[in-house]
């Protein structure tokens, strides 16, 4: 195998192209857009990928970016108190990282690209979208707009890194199986404000839970960020004065905040039913979507590049056969489908449904006075045991390399 081409350069197709290079396998990416996104999204990075940025030389780039969190808490929205908090620390003798950061999402995919830029090894193509694609024999025939002219080319391999509406999954008529929710998500993003002067104590990411609309908040580095449910029939009365209410609502103040960005997402729960299709794979939002509670959509697909980029570089390297990718598809798809799906369809229905919110904030009180259920409770949520248990399958087998 020679050439790998990479669709998509998002945190999970720059991820994917930084670990093939680490392992020096050439690659070359090709980018939709005329440059990396820079809308707010994705920010919340657990111990497992802080320990792959760790390995990818990253790490210090990365927390320079963050703001490091220590723990979460667990709100009700109804009488505004705390019902939990739940502290990483009880996590220090499983991971290097007891820890979250928080960095957005357009902070790390910077950092990714300026590192590949030092590397020989790597091509992106900016400006150039993958319009079809088709596997003839052992080659992929892949056709790209790029600069506004139609090119033809072939590859070895090619990874589909594209986002939730992958044309390379489509291509090979992949069904994405699972559901979309009915309500929306209205992403708020404000600055100039401490909302821990509204509430004492507040910490960097909390959660609301409400059955009339419950709320995550998440703060980074130079803002806070708000996730809210959206009854997407009153879509279209949104407007700068009806997000101003929103935010005078949470904090109790009738100024004007400084709201820097708002956005309204659908949010779905699905899984691609292959992750592999002989030449051809899928990794990241590409492969499965969830809904953001938790923070495990991008991390996720960062586990899968990693995952994938060493199976490959056994193949590039050593010369074994592609039939070990098997593995990856195996070992990713359950992951996503036990561990992801299970945690974040929780998350949803503990933050609006009353008997759900009820159990969740009993379950949470209970681990308050027991330090080793909430040890087992964060091994999940923080993606720890998920991807330990995915590592033991994944053969630290060693690489050959020809130089
Ligand atoms: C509000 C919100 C908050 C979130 N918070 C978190 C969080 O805290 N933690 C977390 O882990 N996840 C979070 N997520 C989920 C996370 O944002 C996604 O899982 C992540 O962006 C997926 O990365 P990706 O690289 O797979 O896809 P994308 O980020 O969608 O990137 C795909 C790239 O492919 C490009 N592309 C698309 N089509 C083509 C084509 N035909 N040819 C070439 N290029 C193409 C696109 O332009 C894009 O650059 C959140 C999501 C939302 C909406």
């Amino acid at each position: 195998m020679e050439k790998i081409l990479i669709v998509g350069a998002g945190p999970v197709g720059l991820s994917a192209a930084l670990s093939l290079a680490k392992n020096k396998v050439p690659v070359t990416i090709i980018e939709a857009e005329s440059q990396l996104t820079t809308v707010p999204k994705a920010s919340t990075l657990h111990p497992p990928t802080l320990e792959i940025f760790d390995e990818l030389g990253i790490f210090d780039e990365v927390k320079e970016k963050s703001l490091i969190v220590e723990s979460f808490q667990q709100w009700d929205r109804g009488n505004n108190k705390i019902v939990a908090e739940l502290k990483l620390e009880v996590l220090k003798d499983e991971t290097k990282y007891p820890y979250r950061f928080q960095c957005e999402q357009h902070h790390l995919t910077e950092i990714i690209q300026k590192e590949l830029k030092e590397n020989e090894n790597i091509d992106i193509f900016f400006d150039s979208p993958l319009e079809k694609l088709k596997q003839v024999g052992e080659k992929v025939e892949v056709t790209i707009n790029r600069n506004g002219k139609e090119v033809k080319e072939t590859y070895d391999f090619v990874i589909g890194a594209d986002g939730a509406s992958s044309v390379v999954r489509k291509s090979q008529n992949i069904p994405f199986s699972g559901l979309t929710y009915p309500q929306h998500h209205l992403l708020i993003c404000v600055e100039d404000h401490d909302f821990t002067e509204d509430y004492p104590g507040l910490s960097p990411v909390s959660y609301f839970s409400d059955s009339e609309e419950w709320v995550a908040l998440i703060q980074n580095l130079s803002m806070w960020k708000f996730l809210i449910p959206l009854d997407p029939k009153i879509e279209d009365q949104l407007d700068d004065e009806y997000i101003q209410d929103k935010i005078r609502k949470f904090s109790g103040r009738a100024k004007t905040f400084n709201i820097v960005h708002w956005v309204v997402y659908r949010a779905h729960q699905r899984v691609a039913d292959k992750f592999l299709v002989n030449r051809v794979a899928i990794i990241g939002d590409a492969a499965h979507v969830n809904n953001p509670l938790g923070g495990m959509g991008m991390n996720s697909g960062v586990h899968d590049a990693y995952f994938l980029s060493n199976y490959l570089t056994r193949v590039y390297h050593n010369k074994e056969s592609l039939d070990i990718l098997k593995g990856f598809e195996r070992e990713r798809q359950t992951s996503a489908k036990e561990e992801v799906q299970k945690h974040t369809i929780k998350n949803e229905e503990a933050a609006s449904n009353e008997e759900e919110i009820e159990k969740r904030k009993k379950e949470m009180q209970e681990m308050m006075n027991d330090r080793e259920k909430m040890k087992r409770y964060l091994l999940e949520t923080s993606m720890i045991k998920g991807f330990n248990n995915r590592r033991i399958t994944d053969t630290d087998k060693e690489v050959v390399y020809d130089d």
